[in-house]
């Protein structure tokens, strides 16, 4: 039997106690605690966020707290069933109604929101507007209406659904009823459609920002593409992921070759049948696939919150879908990837398409494909670039880029540029990119020897480089207003009359020098070789392994229940387990994500398999649990917690969204020396920290067989002479404070 819950006061501190018993997580968000003062002040509010920002929690939460039921209009059927599934495995009571559900089910639910059972109702637009379903909704106490994805009210955005504008009913039939509108789109545009079209009442507006600082960004020269996302994979075993690729047929092959690998990979595009289609996202959401190789008619209402990178084999057409598509990795705010690969040849196929597919809007289509080579071909932040296309600025470069992880080095290119300026005006301006590099590199081939290039004087005048050097030379020519292409001839390379003064002598050329994808990407790309040592070296935390025994667990679990295991546990709040091996209640209540439904259900099995690991790293974790009744008590803190200060705090942020020590210290303005000592500190005092990022499984040997030959508890300083100063200090303390950690002390 079922009882309508206690309401509880609608206040920013009853507020903080539901996020902390139903979500598990100890604080909000700095807009989140904004944007649910305002709702529950009763006001019609607009949420901008980016996806992953936590647009849920700013409606979820004050719907708990707040007497009657939240009613969520929702455009998707997939999205709706997430998060319903969501809320049940959170211990809330919520359901969703759409055409998928049976006419008994209805019934049932339509009398638990009668009695007040219900906190959400969830519906699609077409079911909410039917007259029978709106005399129901006038029989029912309602707290407010949340109206997500609201962006499909305007014509102007991208998945414009006209029963969306028919919601300005809402407003003329429940007067009283505060409306929260949320939305990933941020343009003015959509937001002036919003507030107008769903009759807002003076509306506070929340713009967060769009920075998703824990996507590494990568972009990558589109050569040998197919084996180095094979290879990609491969480095990265166990991590879900999404390919996209413009055509089907590369959609397939690409699958193909990753199945040929042994890569649990599935294809997915508008060329197969809804069942089809259904099948392979419901394998994506549940894991048993890792990687969809998909069109982009993959992922719009997918909520999987542990995709761990997005590639694009393909250049995007433009900035917002590239936005859009790799926004869905890192949902659950772990680092994650985002790899591009660029081609100047996409973009002379996305010219040919774009000039084809709508003729009156060809000059907006093709000024965004412009921006977004501008993208790709960016030698400063690319954070930065993409904020601004979005109206922010950021004001520091990110640090987790690959341009800001290894800025390019500069030299005097005049005398490169020449070669391929006078290479141009010799082959009579009619040669393409191609085309050119084959004669600056003295080729043979047919193309050549037709056109009788090999008879031109610069013919193999630049043989000394690489064709993929030459390659990113000559675009940086192009950036620099040296060298035009002529679309309509061929793509023919034709000089400019800046071009003309650098060919001859009047202006001198600073260049980018290339670096080769294996060095431009140090953390990420290493060799085979590299990758299978950093595997070995993962277990010197221990972390990585019981992390993979947690993921483990949690597919067990999440198979038995039949729900995708991201609805479990996430995976940051794996990796904070693995990490803090927590084996009491109190201890296990105090890892974020874990609420007390999610304690009662799963606490006992993933303490086991912690105990069955090896235990708590740290003894303090192990003291006798004391009775907390968390609903009464203030939050129970993480015992670390107080052990450190705010500045460590925010260096452990920004290491858990993936920076790097150098990129951390850039962003705060602090010496990497500080960084390292922050990180040191962090790590004896028991907090997650990734080492393997800082010593490897190899290191650690020669350190602590030094340490052996030493004897006890030898000097640092002895340490570091005896390795012949091999490794620094901090090496060195990591490694002591590890071995200790071994030994359980
Ligand atoms: P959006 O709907 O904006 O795309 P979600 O609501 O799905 O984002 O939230 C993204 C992730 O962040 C989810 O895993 C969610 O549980 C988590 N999250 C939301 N708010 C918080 C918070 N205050 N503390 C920790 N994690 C949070
Ligand atoms: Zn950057």
């Amino acid at each position: 039997m079922l009882f309508a819950p206690e309401p509880l006061a609608p206040t920013l501190d009853s507020a903080r106690r539901v996020l902390k018993q139903y979500y598990g997580y100890d604080s909000f968000r700095p807009m989140q605690a904004d944007i649910i003062e305002s709702i529950l002040g009763g006001r019609d509010t607009v949420v901008l966020m980016p996806t992953g920002g936590g647009k849920s929690v700013c409606f979820q939460v004050p719907a708990i707290v707040q007497e009657g039921v939240c009613v969520v209009v929702s455009p998707l059927i997939a999205l709706m069933k997430d998060q319903v599934e969501a809320l049940k495995a959170n211990g809330v009571s919520a359901e969703y109604i759409n055409s998928s559900v049976s006419q008994g089910e209805q019934n049932s639910i339509a009398s638990d929101c009668l009695n007040g059972y219900l906190k959400l109702l969830y519906v699609s637009p077409e079911k909410l507007l039917s007259e029978g379903f709106l005399q129901f909704l006038r029989r029912l106490r309602i707290s407010m209406f949340a109206i997500d994805e609201a962006h499909c009210i305007s014509s102007w955005g991208h998945d414009f659904r006209p029963e969306y504008t028919q919601l300005k009913l809402l407003r003329e039939q429940f007067p009283q009823v505060p409306i929260i509108a949320l939305t990933a789109t941020a343009d003015r545009l959509t937001q002036r459609d919003i507030q107008q079209q769903l009759r807002l009442n003076e509306p506070r507006v929340f713009l967060s920002s769009f920075d998703r600082p824990n996507l590494n960004l990568i972009v990558r020269p589109g050569q040998d593409r197919v084996g180095s996302i094979v290879e990609f994979v491969e480095r990265h075993p166990n991590e879900a992921g999404i390919v996209y690729c413009l055509s089907r047929k590369q959609c397939e092959t690409m699958a193909e070759k990753l199945k040929a690998k042994g890569i649990r990979a599935g294809h997915y595009h508008a060329g197969m049948t809804p069942n089809q289609r259904g099948s392979v996202q419901e394998a994506f959401l549940k894991d048993d696939l890792q990687v969809i190789v998909a069109t982009i008619a993959f992922g719009m209402g997918i909520d999987k919150s542990n995709v761990r990178w997005v590639i694009h084999y393909n250049l995007p057409k433009n900035i917002e879908g590239y936005y859009q598509e790799i926004g869905r990795a890192g949902r659950d705010g772990a680092p994650a990837t985002a790899l591009l690969f660029y081609s100047f040849a996409d973009v002379m196929s996305l010219r040919d398409m774009l000039t084809k597919d709508n003729p009156s809007l060809t000059q907006l289509n093709l000024t965004k494909l412009e921006r977004m080579q501008q993208f790709a071909e960016a030698a400063s932040c690319r954070r930065k670039i993409l904020l601004n296309y979005f109206g922010e600025t950021l004001p520091q470069d990110c640090g987790n880029c690959d341009i800001c992880r290894n800025p390019p080095t500069t030299f005097d290119g005049t005398l490169l540029a020449q070669k391929a300026l006078s290479a141009v005006v010799r082959t009579r301006e009619r040669a393409s990119i191609g085309l050119l590099i084959d004669v600056l590199r003295g080729m043979r081939n047919q193309a050549v020897l037709t056109a009788g290039y090999d008879q031109i004087k610069t013919y193999g005048a630049g043989a000394d480089l690489p064709y993929l050097d030459w390659y990113s030379y000559i675009h940086q020519m192009l950036n620099d207003g040296l060298l035009y292409i002529a679309y309509e001839e061929g793509y023919a390379l034709k000089i400019t009359d800046l071009g003309r003064e650098v060919l001859q002598g009047q202006r001198t050329l600073a260049m980018k020098k290339f670096q080769p994808a294996e060095k431009a990407e140090k953390p990420t790309r290493a060799s085979k070789k590299a990758a299978a040592a950093a595997q070995a070296a993962k277990p010197v935390d221990a972390t990585a392994a019981l992390f993979e025994k947690l993921r483990q667990l949690r597919k067990r679990i999440a198979d038995e229940q039949n729900v995708p295991p991201y609805v479990i546990f996430t995976d940051t709040t794996l990796q904070e387990m693995a990490a803090e091996r927590p084996v009491s209640r109190v201890a296990m209540l105090a890892i974020s994500g874990v609420g007390m439904k999610k304690f009662e259900n799963y606490g006992d099995v993933f303490i086991k398999e912690i105990l069955a690991y090896g235990g708590a790293p740290n003894p303090a974790d192990t003291e006798a649990d004391e009775p907390e009744d968390i609903e009464e008590a203030p939050a129970p803190k993480a015992p670390r917690k107080k052990d450190v200060g705010d500045t460590h705090e925010t260096t452990l942020q920004l290491h858990r969204v993936g920076l790097s020590v150098e990129a951390i210290a850039e962003r705060r303005n602090l010496s990497p020396g500080t960084i390292r000592a922050h990180i040191e500190t962090l790590y004896a005092k028991g907090f997650p920290i990734r080492l393997e990022e800082f010593l490897t499984m190899d290191e650690f040997a020669e350190i602590q067989t030094a340490i052996g030959q030493l004897g006890g508890s030898p000097l640092l300083r002895d340490l570091f002479d005896h390795l012949r100063e091999k490794y620094d200090y901090f090496k060195l303390r990591l490694a002591l404070h590890y071995q200790k950690k071994l030994r359980g002390e």
